[in-house]
């Protein structure tokens, strides 16, 4: 049981299957939830897994877990997400189910007997291309409410019931997934780092030690467009420059007062945008994240004072509607040591750090102990084309998860 190993190039073969499905001629993989690629993404896992002789299952967000009994019911899961960006990468999401379907099959090809039963699952819309970052684990995890549901719009315009009855779901059946839930005693994910450090430091292997929480706001500045010829500048009210201003000042002030905290201005929109009109407004996106629940709770109400004192300055108005939020968590520290010593035991060099993007790992802190573990990215790139990762540090990720499904679902 000490030495087993994954059969790595069967999760090769997976791995280069599933990046076919949703292949963009633009691009990349486009696998938004449930559009046509990410349901046959859905239909193609659902054979695998009753390929390896697991139990398939899916409960009412949609969310695809595949079983192997254990001696008692309570359950050591592993997963992540099918779903992709748009022009997304092939590794984001995939690689954490990839390689837990992995595991679970190598485990019963050996006729593991463990007390613990193992699940690998694939939660629904964890980019949020529907509304909201990780409808998939939050539904599981029981924090989504049904109205919330029904009122919800999607970013492509249509509201969220109607997508979910295209895939045979509805509010209600999400809404109550967490009624399905078994009790789960250890939730394990795999993740591309999305970020340079470990490439930088030459490491294989990244342990997760703490996932940053979010705000995100979509927010306006608004003022009074003009003619670009014959308003003279000290009369405009020009919503751009209220949001230039905001934006360097918001800058400065994260870096000086909150060092290692990040703002982010995503996404702008100018109205009426017209290169001979003085834009009237400016709607964009606000993102806010932080380590720490307190640092983000302080990000969040000093910058939202900010936007306000600079529109307030310059004959605006600001507007603000909060979007999304999740809270930092810390990660479990037995898992986290537990996941380090299987490191030492396999040889494998290791580098703790946290992590600055959401996973669904971190919504799942809220209903059972969870740990993460990162591959390098290379260039530190993900959700474009051009995301990728070195297989041999795939490879080592994948038996150090072995290790700890077996460790864990062995207590
Ligand atoms: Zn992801």
């Amino acid at each position: 049981m000490n030495d087993l190993k994954v059969n790595f190039e069967r999760l090769l073969k997976d791995l280069e299957e599933l990046g076919k499905i949703g292949q963009d001629p633009l691009g990349g993989v486009s696998r938004p939830s449930f559009s046509l690629p990410d349901l046959e993404a859905r239909r193609w896992l659902q054979q695998r897994i009753e390929q390896a002789g697991l139990v398939c299952r899916q409960d009412g967000a949609g969310n695809i877990f595949g079983c192997l009994p254990g001696k008692n019911p309570q359950v050591v899961m592993a997963g992540s997400h099918l779903d992709t960006v748009i022009n997304g990468g092939r590794y984001d999401g995939s690689i954490g189910i990839l390689a837990a379907l992995e595991c679970l099959r190598r485990i019963k090809e050996e006729n593991l007997s463990l007390n613990k039963t193992l699940e690998m699952v694939s939660f629904t819309d964890e980019e949020g291309n529907l509304v909201g970052d990780f409808l998939g684990s939050r539904a599981f995890t029981g924090q989504l409410q049904v109205e919330q549901l029904k009122n919800a719009r999607t970013q492509f315009g249509h509201s969220l019931e109607e997508i979910l009855q295209k895939a045979g779901l509805s509010a209600e059946t999400v809404a109550q997934a967490s009624q399905e839930r078994p009790e789960v005693s250890a939730y394990l994910e795999i993740h591309i780092e999305q970020g340079p450090v470990l490439e930088e430091e030459g490491v294989a292997i990244g342990l997760v030690s703490a996932i940053a929480g979010k705000r995100y706001y979509q927010a306006s500045f608004v003022g009074r467009a003009g003619h670009a010829g014959t308003t003279p500048l000290e009369l405009r009210q020009d919503a751009f420059i209220g949001l230039a201003d905001f934006a360097l000042k918001a800058n400065q002030l994260t870096l000086r007062k909150y060092e290692g905290n990040t703002v982010t201005i995503g996404r702008v929109m100018l109205k009426p945008g017209s290169f001979s009109i003085v834009p009237g407004q400016a709607d964009f996106t606000l993102d806010m994240r932080s380590l720490d629940g307190q640092s983000l709770k302080a990000i969040e109400e000093e910058l939202l004072k900010l936007a306000s004192e600079v529109a307030s300055t310059r004959g605006l108005s600001f507007f603000s509607q909060l979007m999304d939020g999740t809270e930092p968590v810390v990660i479990s520290e037995a898992v986290l040591n537990r996941l380090k010593n299987l490191c030492q035991e396999l040889g494998y060099q290791y580098l703790t750090l946290p992590s600055g993007a959401g996973h669904d790992a971190q919504i799942m802190a809220a209903v059972c102990p969870v740990g993460m573990v990162f591959i390098p990215s290379v260039d530190g790139i993900s959700h474009t084309p051009e995301e990728a990762i070195n297989y041999e540090d795939l490879e080592k990720a994948a038996n150090l998860l072995l290790r700890t499904l077996i460790s864990l679902a062995s207590e």
